[in-house]
């Protein structure tokens, strides 16, 4: 039950039973900051130049102030982490400001880092201005990449310290506090129904699954058995178009949580992840996940499977039956080696679907295994390739990161796999060139490699902001060729090989 409101402990820590969400209010910033607006985003929500420049937006977005007549919120939620049942979790750093219904579109607001509420539990509810800067770029690199993704309207400099380490020395370790406001239809997650689920409190999740149906999903109906049934079936296809997308440019997410997952399929929470450099696997961004590696890539299809169980498992008791489930979980993996061999051929550049297709793409990935092999420079460099090419190789050099490997065995079965793919594409009707410019369309040139992203956070934290406005323009045209900005299709350079994600 809530604390009664006049109590003055709205974002005090607690349990909170038979509520979707608690009131509660932003810290107010001490001198917040404008650090970089999306003006994209802006427009979408009906915002010109001229408001972001306001004072109203940056004390709106910053939590300064309140805009009349709205009431900020936390949602409560619950989830799975690393496989295991977490129990209440919750809105711990973000606080939903209002919504936005512009040309027919529904937008939330909400802002991240603005301090605590009634689930922050052991932590401050603030963020800082690293881990903001790379949530605030990577959404918008993703959305311009074409991938379903919460975006973000604005990073903003609080002005206030934040405690985010101890040192062994004993001193506190300060970073600079910042607010991202981030934008989405919903943020509801897997984990709002797991929540009323877990407490068997089948009336609020009635109750929200079909709020979520009235204000979500129209367009599946009116609440029944079958709506609900509906319900899961659209999430489960969305969640599925989303990792394939992942897959196709090696993005590896990190906490793929089941409170980390968007009932719309959008890419949400964007803490410790990254980008393939090396293709690989087995790779994760995420220390803390180094052991058991759950989040690395080549599992992301597996664990959005065993999410989607999870909200399945929640769902349930509206509908008292489990083969619905059962078929349409059955189906995502049906869907998924269909879906993900397509996307691989279109990354080839093969417009056919032939038998044979699966083997040549199990080859290519073998020799992507062979010796560190830069994925997103790899594909993009194979649209060069032009057929009947005797020294094949050479058009994907710049993709490997240890050039001296090229010889004796390794290039044996790199110039086999070259021969495959070049009577491959002798089947194909297009071009040479119309095929690379096809391949072109989902082989990105640029993707906010890590060393991009801290490189803008070093410069940032002398107050030099330009790299995060320059990265921010070059992710806006990631399927573009930008020879001005050619020195950001590059290997990760040495130094930046053991640097990974942050989270926090
Ligand atoms: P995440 O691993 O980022 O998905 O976070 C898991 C849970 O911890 C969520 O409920 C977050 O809201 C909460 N959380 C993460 N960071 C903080 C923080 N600095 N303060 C309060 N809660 C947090
Ligand atoms: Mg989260
Ligand atoms: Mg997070």
């Amino acid at each position: 039950k809530e604390l009664p409101s006049d109590s003055h402990t709205e974002n005090t820590r607690r349990q909170v039973f038979e509520a979707a969400f608690s009131y509660v209010m932003p810290k107010v910033p001490s001198s917040p900051k404008l650090i970089h607006a999306s003006k994209d985003m802006a427009l979408n929500l009906g915002l010109l130049q001229e408001d972001i420049s306001s004072d109203t937006f940056l004390k709106v977005f910053s939590g300064a102030t309140i805009y009349p007549k709205t009431k900020p919120y936390a949602m409560a939620y619950a989830g799975h982490q690393f496989g295991n049942w977490a129990g209440q979790l919750g809105d711990g750093r973000a606080i939903n400001l209002f919504e936005v219904k512009h040309k027919n579109e529904r937008w939330a607001l909400q802002l991240k880092g603005a301090g605590e509420t009634p689930y922050s539990r052991q932590g401050d509810g603030l963020a800082v201005l690293r881990s903001s800067i790379r949530e605030y770029l990577c959404s918008e690199a993703m959305f311009h990449l074409g991938i379903p993704t919460t975006r973000a309207l604005s990073l903003i400099l609080t002005g206030d310290e934040v405690l985010r380490d101890m040192l062994y020395d004993g001193n506190a370790d300060y970073e600079k506090g910042a607010i991202v406001c981030r934008v989405a239809p919903t943020f509801i997650r897997f984990g709002n129904f797991e929540l009323f689920a877990a407490r068997q409190d089948n009336k609020n999740l009635k109750t929200l699954v079909d709020y979520t149906l009235k204000y979500v999903f129209p367009e599946l109906g009116k609440p029944s058995k079958d709506a609900y049934i509906r319900f899961f079936k659209e999430v489960t296809n969305r969640t599925l178009d989303m990792i394939v997308h992942w897959q196709r440019v090696g993005f590896v997410h990190g906490v793929m949580n089941t409170d980390n997952m968007s009932i719309l399929g959008l890419t949400i929470d964007y803490g410790p992840y990254g980008w393939l450099e090396g293709f690989d696997f087995g790779w994760t961004p995420n220390t803390t996940d180094r052991q058991h590696k759950r989040y690395r890539f080549g599992n992301q299809p597996n664990i959005a499977l065993w999410n989607l169980l999870q909200l399945a498992n929640a769902l349930y008791p509206l509908v008292g039956e489990a083969q619905p489930f059962e078929d349409i979980l059955h189906q995502y993996q049906v869907d998924f080696t269909q879906k993900s061999l397509n996307m691989m051929r279109s990354k080839l550049g093969l417009q056919l679907q032939l038998e044979g297709d699966e083997k040549l793409i199990k080859n290519l990935e073998d020799c992507l295994l062979l010796s560190e092999t830069d994925m997103t420079i790899f594909f993009r460099l194979l649209g060069a390739y032009r057929k009947d090419n005797d020294n094949s190789i050479a058009v994907v050099e710049n993709a490997f990161y240890k050039p001296k490997d090229i010889q004796g065995a390794f290039l044996d079965q790199w110039k086999g796999w070259f021969k495959a793919y070049d009577q491959r594409l002798q089947k194909e009707h297009l071009t040479d060139l119309e095929r690379q410019l096809n391949m072109n369309l989902v082989n990105p040139k640029y993707v906010l490699r890590n060393y991009m992203a801290q490189l803008a956070i070093d410069k940032a934290d002398k107050e030099d902001y330009s790299l995060i406005t320059e990265l921010y323009d070059i992710l806006k045209k990631p399927y573009s060729e930008q020879p001005k900005h050619e020195k950001w299709f590059a290997k990760r350079p040495e130094w930046a090989r053991h640097k990974v994600g942050c989270s926090m």
